[in-house]
């Protein structure tokens, strides 16, 4: 298997899970730029936002509610935190397996980008 994250849903590459359902996972970043950090993912290999259906976006809502409940349990909800999706090469986008970053725990940069 060639894709990291489907490797981490495989059990392959060891992570803590800080959540887990039958669609979702959610760890936290191997190189975190904030105190808080943490991937949000579909179990299912999605290449990338550019590749989600139309009829699939009910993946991302799921992915938000995890990653407002991640928000409260790691104590950020309150003062604030960022969720970040970026998509092909020009977005940024390194792992190509769709991913939410849950940013937090420090006052990010009023620039987006
Ligand atoms: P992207 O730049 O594609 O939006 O974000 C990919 C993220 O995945 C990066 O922040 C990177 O640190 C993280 N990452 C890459 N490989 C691994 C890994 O094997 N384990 C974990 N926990 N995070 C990873
Ligand atoms: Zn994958």
């Amino acid at each position: 298997m060639e894709c990291v994250f489907c490797r981490i849903v495989a059990g392959e590459l060891p992570v803590e899970a800080l959540y887990q359902d039958d669609d979702v996972m959610a760890f936290r970043d191997i190189n975190p730029l904030a105190p808080v950090h943490v991937l949000i993912i579909p179990k299912r290999h999605i290449t990338s936002l550019a590749a989600l259906a139309d009829d699939d976006t009910t993946i991302i809502g799921h992915m938000v509610r995890v990653a407002n409940q991640l928000a409260r349990q790691e104590g950020v909800a309150e003062k604030g935190y960022r969720l970040v999706i970026s998509s092909g090469e020009d977005g940024g986008q390194v792992v190509p397996h769709l991913h939410m970053h849950l940013l937090g725990g420090r006052r990010l940069s009023d620039r987006l980008c």
